[in-house]
């Protein structure tokens, strides 16, 4: 196995792997430590170069820096990429060698899981390094990291609602959610669980008819999901969903949901507050899955009620997101981002 790095400023360390006998090429990025060690998920993909897989990992690592630090998790930003196609290339031998791999950064690095990595591939992993998060509540580690995601985010439901009606009652309200999978199903169930009026849609018409057998969901196309009147839309399938087509045809008051990159472009936060719409910035509300895996790091181990407890903070991290928003009168987006340089500042002092 030959590990090399790749020197790329405003890095801690980036770092590749080649092994000739499991086939395995990777590359970890550790973007920052500041508060901590870098935790991110491992993804596997058929990248058409290694360039292609350094620029996935660099954005994604240092997307976990912000997302770990509005979110307190105590947590550096990192990530994994795999090249290479699933199908074919999952190996027992691969996976092991990206577990010697991740153990010789001696803990700089935690990984998770992510695009086509499931329990089973980390479980081969674990044999290799302790530097493994998201493994099954049987083996206390802190399991699916989905429900927490869903239910971080109708925390953060509230808070803009809070925000934008002046109640967090959401008695009433209506929400058009975009897809309903791992973390949209959940949500929807919550949201009828708190008075909302839910209307769903996917792709999958076999999820989407079954969900609404067995809660009494709507149904809607998806493409004239858009076209509802709404409080709450929920975005929750994919990402940039949010850009210039779109904009004008949203019939919300506000923008909050699970999935990730929601916005195409960083200026599409601000055409949506020049619209009056208020957005949830993704990876603000997005991030009860990350503070319930950061639970299993506790010296005392994941505890589900800590878990619970830090997941109902995004409240408090959406309220400070609003208030930077206001006084400094600039997009959520860029209110959210500020946030987490602060607190990336404060946390660099602490260490000097
Ligand atoms: P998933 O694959 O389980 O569910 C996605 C759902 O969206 C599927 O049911 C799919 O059919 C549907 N879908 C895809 N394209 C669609 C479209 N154009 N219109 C309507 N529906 C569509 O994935 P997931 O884990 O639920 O993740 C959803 C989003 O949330 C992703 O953006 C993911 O990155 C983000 N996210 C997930 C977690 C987590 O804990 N799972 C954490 C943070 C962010």
């Amino acid at each position: 196995m030959e590990i090399s790095d790749i020197q790329v400023d405003g890095y801690e360390r980036v770092a590749r792997c080649r092994d000739e006998a499991s086939g395995l090429h990777a590359i970890i990025a550790v973007h920052s430590t500041t508060l901590g060690p870098a935790l991110g998920g491992m993804r596997m993909l058929p990248y058409a170069s290694e360039d292609e897989a350094l620029f996935d990992v660099l954005r994604l690592s240092r997307g976990m820096t912000y997302k770990s630090a509005v979110a307190d998790t105590g947590l550096g930003g990192g990530k994994s990429v795999i090249l290479g196609e699933p199908g074919t290339l999952k190996s027992e031998a691969l996976f092991l060698a990206m577990g010697r791999f991740i153990q010789a950064l001696e803990g700089q690095y935690i990984t998770a899981e992510d695009m086509n990595i499931g329990i089973p591939d980390l479980e081969v992993v674990s044999r290799e390094t302790r530097w493994v998060t998201g493994l099954s509540k049987d083996s206390g580690s802190s399991g699916n990291p989905s429900p927490y995601t869903s239910y971080g985010c109708l925390v953060g439901m509230r808070a803009t609602a809070k925000e934008a009606f002046g109640s967090d009652d959401l008695t009433g309200r209506r929400v058009v959610m975009q897809g309903i999978g791992a973390v949209g199903g959940p949500l929807a169930v919550l949201l009828k669980e708190a008075g909302a009026e839910t209307i769903i849609c996917d792709i999958n018409e076999e999820r989407v008819n079954q969900l609404s057998r067995e809660h009494g969901f709507t149904i809607v196309d998806d493409d004239q999901h858009l076209d509802v009147e709404c409080d709450i839309y929920s975005p929750c399938a994919r990402g940039a969903g949010i850009n210039d087509e779109t904009i004008p045809q949203l019939a919300c008051q506000i923008v909050a949901g699970c999935a990730n990159n929601q916005l195409l472009e960083p200026r599409h936060a601000d055409a949506l507050r020049k619209r009056g719409i208020l957005y949830a910035p993704d990876y603000v509300i997005n991030a009860g899955g990350i503070i319930n895996v950061s639970i299993e790091l506790f010296p005392g181990g994941y505890d589900e009620a800590i878990s619970i407890e830090r997941v109902d903070r995004i409240h408090d991290s959406l309220k400070r997101v609003f208030a930077i928003s206001k006084m400094e009168n600039i997009p959520t987006n860029e209110a959210a981002a500020r946030l987490a340089t602060e607190r990336l500042a404060a946390g660099r002092v602490e260490k000097a």
